[in-house]
């Protein structure tokens, strides 16, 4: 994955696109690197690092002149983050420049060939085997830079989005699209390419999203065609009114994004429930679901297939489905689901979730659901997302940009759309009693303000994450609906604080985990008043006695935990399916607070991107 960037226009497309990339950092961020082009010289400075790397690089080396350009931020795939390795990449004869998001799975053949035909390589990249073979098909059937894109990428095994130009075309960029994101902005006699809206908003409120399958020539003053790869069809440009607005992507005041979106918490989730929940009339409303009642009222079992914090919200959505709608559910890692052989009828329901709705693994469980003839439905925050629109239907998350590579606000409008959906087939197959339902749409409609009460423990939080920020090792324990927000919370501190921590069952700890308990050990232990208390309580006797140390997760006024623990963060009370709407607040701050106390880049974590689309 990567953020790309590109502008053709009247103005300067250096701080476009500089800017732009500093949006799209989110997703990638170990090396960045511009294209700038005036008309008469290509500019190209790259660097490993940050955009702000690049940024320094650049007021140093170049001119930054040129109302063409293009930009990259890397996460590597093929060849170390390196300045080499970076993107844009040159072709040999140094006319044509390209950035890439994705992989280009046969690169190695590729190469091979165009080795053989005198070509040479700098980087190890799988990108710079792509521009080659551009060049090579343009030379050898003398045809213009989009034919020879669109003849190429006929010959390409993998996933792209990809921008290019030629230094013989000063007025025109070749962008190509498959199983990764890419947006073209049309503003007055400009536009602007994206792996996503964020770099234009403040510039036009209109734009195209590229289907797979599909490049586009865009040329200045002359607008965008866009054409199949396949069969080189026109395709009518389908013009979009974007609703993002540049507050939501900026920090707002906070110090970051993280920071920012678990605030957010109670306003994405109202955001959510709009026009879904009507307490008064109880009901719950979602066109997905009701367009398609007989397929889940039929379902022999849901499976769910995520990744990461997803995968936990999916979790969380299994004790819900079971508890309420009694339907069997299978949660599943996308990432394995196609490995191995897995049995899928037309009466299953695959539900997919992703924020981004751009997860390869989750894409690919998705085809291989569709292919075996299930009906799939789609969880995904992010509006005309692949996920979106390669699942059969769908409900959208509404929770606004995440942009924090942790997901936060992300698993908790999950866990809301997963409840409504599983409160609503619970209604419509009679599981539960209609004064069962009704408390249960009040108690979720109380949601928003409890949560805006949990994060009321912040300064309390970072107190605790004081005095254990220097420990290499961290517990999290809970059960039942619980279980699932300790392996969340347990991954928020592996994420963005790169202390090691482990998600257990509270009960499972005797098993194995209990041999790690001594006196330096933190365990986080989630014992809310509703679930399993008593027993919680035993496993936390269980810890005193080996002498960890205790941090509770309790409901307000809890008093028997309290006497054991050797801290307690208290959350409001709710009923039991909804605590894991509350016991996450805490965790996520805690997570936050120990990373910035021991100086991590809370936003951009090592290694990580936001939006997983390699397998
Ligand atoms: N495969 C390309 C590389 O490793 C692009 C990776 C990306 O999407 O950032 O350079």
């Amino acid at each position: 994955m990567c953020g790309i960037v590109g502008y053709i226009g009247h103005r300067e497309a250096y701080p476009i696109i500089l800017k732009g990339l500093k949006r799209l950092e989110y997703r990638g961020y170990d090396s960045a690197g511009i294209a700038l082009y005036d008309g008469t010289d290509i500019k190209l400075s790259k660097t490993k690092g940050k955009v702000a790397d690049l940024e320094t690089k650049l007021e140093q080396e170049i001119s930054t002149s040129g109302s063409l350009g293009i930009g990259h931020t890397r996460w590597a795939t093929h060849g170390v983050p390196n300045d080499v390795n970076s993107h844009p990449h040159y072709s040999n004869s140094g006319d044509l420049v390209i950035i890439h998001n994705g992989i280009i799975e046969n690169y190695e053949s590729l190469k091979k060939e165009l080795i053989k035909r005198g070509y040479t390589f700098k980087s190890d990249t799988d990108t710079e085997v792509l521009v080659n073979l551009i060049e090579d098909v343009k030379k050898n059937e003398n045809t213009k830079l989009g034919k020879a894109v669109q003849i190429a990428l006929n010959q390409v095994v993998g996933a792209y989005a990809i921008a290019v130009f030629d230094k013989n075309k000063p007025n025109e960029i070749v962008v190509a699209r498959l199983g990764s994101p890419l947006a073209i902005g049309i503003g007055e006699d400009e536009f602007f390419i994206a792996s996503d809206a964020s770099p234009f908003i403040e510039y036009t409120k209109n734009a195209i999203y590229l289907e797979d399958e599909e490049m586009a020539v865009v040329r200045r003053h002359k607008g965008v065609k866009i054409r199949k790869i396949k069969d080189d069809s026109l395709v009518d440009p389908y013009v979009q009114a974007l609703k993002l607005n540049l507050e939501q992507i900026e920090k707002g005041g906070y110090d970051h994004f993280m920071l920012k979106e678990i605030y957010e918490q109670p306003n994405a989730i109202l955001d959510t429930f709009r026009g879904r929940l009507l307490t008064n009339e109880a009901i719950i409303k979602m066109a997905g679901v009701e367009d398609n009642m007989k397929k889940f009222l039929n379902a022999n079992r849901i499976i769910v297939v995520a990744c990461g914090t997803s995968w936990h919200a999916g979790l969380v959505s299994e004790y819900i489905f079971e508890d309420l709608a009694r339907i069997p559910v299978e949660v599943e890692y996308a990432s394995e689901f196609r490995y191995r052989n897995p049995i899928i009828t037309e009466n299953d329901v695959v539900i997919a979730i992703s924020q981004s709705g751009e997860t390869a693994d989750t894409l690919a469980a998705i085809k291989l659901a569709k292919s075996k003839g299930a009906f799939v439905f789609g969880v995904c925050n992010v509006v005309g997302s692949s996920i979106a629109r390669e699942t059969h239907a769908g409900a959208y998350t509404h929770a606004g940009p995440e942009i924090g590579v942790a997901s936060t606000k992300a698993f908790t409008t999950q866990i809301t759309v997963l409840t409504l959906i599983a409160l609503r087939l619970a209604r419509a197959k009679g599981t539960i009693s209609s004064s069962d339902y009704r408390h249960h749409l009040i108690e979720l409609e109380l949601i928003p303000a409890k949560v805006k009460k949990a994060l009321e423990s912040d300064a309390y939080v970072k107190t605790v994450a004081a005095i254990y920020k220097d420990v290499h090792n961290f517990l999290y324990l809970g059960r039942g609906y619980n279980f699932p927000v300790a392996l969340e919370g347990a991954l928020k501190l592996k994420e963005i604080s790169y202390i090691h921590a482990e998600g257990y069952p509270a009960a499972e700890m005797k098993h194995g985990p209990i041999a790690l308990i001594d006196e330096n050990m933190p365990i986080v232990v989630i014992a809310t008043k509703k679930g399993h208390y008593e027993k919680v309580v035993s496993n936390i006797q269980e810890i005193k006695s080996r002498k960890g140390k205790i941090i509770g997760i309790v409901t307000e006024g809890d008093q028997q935990v309290k006497a054991l623990a050797d801290h307690v963060i208290e959350v409001p009370e709710t009923i039991e399916s909804l605590t894991p709407l509350l016991t996450t607040i805490p965790l996520q701050l805690l997570s936050y607070h120990i990373a910035l106390m021991l100086g991590k880049n809370v936003d951009q974590p090592r290694n990580l991107a936001k939006a997983v689309t390699v397998e």
